[in-house]
């Protein structure tokens, strides 16, 4: 079939809305009719990662329209949430903890399907789509049944789903499934975009006490305050560290890390407590160096977490989180901003200018 996508054709142009066709669906596949996918740094970032023409976009969320043959909890007019991909047969998946697949890198990152063939073709040559075996830039998609998380979330538009299934989800999961934070600990969180504010969020449903927001925007830090941070600090103008240890003498007990900078890693090492926890949300470039102070962290005794997609299981977690925006707890939809398909290159400005956090196409 026919449909429409995003096709990056160099990592430094600008994406363009073209005709491409979708292969047919595998035994254990599915076609999704995507009516929203939400925009990820990640989708910034991979622009150099994959071969190009490609096709990126990793949260798509649309109406199943086909069924492979082998598919059996799935059918067609279903909506669903296309998060991460695993592959199902490794031992960390049979373990249930697809998050840590073993072939993580090469299902989500090679741009074709674990067996190298490709899912969508431009004037029948073949596209580096797949990406975490979707590519949602797109009006239609592929994906393996595995990947798709069915929703009865009617009550929620597909604009606001798109969002959940990838910084969301690595937030709130860090905090819950990661660090399991309990009531009355102290947590950190340095960097106030979608996984920052996903883990205050979290952090305050867990009962953490008190969340210290780090960021250098103030509109961000206003809106971490408004979602349950107890403190608010710019790293701008303010010395992390020495304000922490001014304000909690023997430091932090938690530090989630998502801004990337090497820098905010060293704070959240003096920031923390003996016995304390880092967890690290945002993926390195794979060959970045990130120099970190030794004698601090050991003498704390801390402990690190790399953290992958928050730990979480997609289709416990993300029905979870529904649940907790249904009672109210768990407003994320304040971080979306929706725009139409065709503004996508506009979108991605505004993700990269830092305008809007939670970025979400609507096809
Ligand atoms: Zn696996
Ligand atoms: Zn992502």
């Amino acid at each position: 079939m026919q449909t429409t996508a995003a096709v990056l054709h160099s990592p430094d142009e600008q994406l363009s809305l073209e005709t491409v066709s979708l292969d047919d669906p595998r035994n254990d596949e599915i076609v999704v009719r995507i009516e929203a996918c939400g925009i990820c740094q990640l989708d910034i970032e991979a622009r150099k990662m994959l071969p190009t023409p490609s096709v990126l976009g990793h949260e798509g969320t649309g109406i199943v329209e086909q069924v492979g043959a082998d598919v059996k909890d799935l059918v067609p007019g279903q909506r669903v949430i296309i998060s991460y991909a695993w592959c199902g047969h490794c031992p960390r998946c049979r373990e249930n903890k697809p998050y840590i697949c073993d072939e993580s890198w090469l299902i989500n990152f090679s741009g074709t399907r674990p067996d190298g063939s490709t899912t969508m073709f431009l004037n029948d040559k073949p596209l580096s789509a797949a990406f975490f075996q979707q590519s949602s830039f797109a009006q239609h998609v592929i994906t393996s049944e595995r990947n798709a998380i069915a929703v009865d979330g009617d009550d929620l538009p597909p604009g606001l789903l798109a969002a959940l299934p990838c910084g969301v989800l690595t937030g709130a999961g860090t905090v819950v499934n990661t660090l399991n934070i309990r009531s009355g600990k102290s947590l950190i969180v340095f960097g106030a975009g979608t996984v920052g504010l996903s883990a205050v969020m979290a952090g305050q449903i867990a009962g953490a006490n008190p969340i210290i927001a780090v960021d250098i925007h103030e509109n961000r830090l206003k809106l971490a305050e408004s979602l349950g941070a107890t403190h608010s600090l710019n790293a701008r103008n303010t010395d992390i560290a020495k304000k922490v240890k001014k304000m909690f003498p023997t430091g932090v007990h938690y530090a989630i890390e998502s801004s990337a900078q090497a820098s905010s890693f060293n704070t959240a090492i003096e920031c923390i407590e003996n016995g304390g926890q880092i967890a690290i949300t945002a993926l390195p470039h794979p060959m970045e160096n990130f120099a970190f102070k030794p004698f601090a962290f050991f003498t704390k005794a801390a402990s690190i977490h790399a953290v992958s997609v928050g730990s979480a299981v997609a289709s416990d977690f993300i029905p979870q989180m529904l649940r907790w925006h249904r009672d109210g707890r768990f407003p994320f939809d304040r971080l979306v901003t929706t725009y139409p398909f065709e503004d996508i290159n506009r979108a991605c400005a505004d993700i990269i200018s830092g305008k809007t956090i939670k970025a979400v196409l609507t096809m």
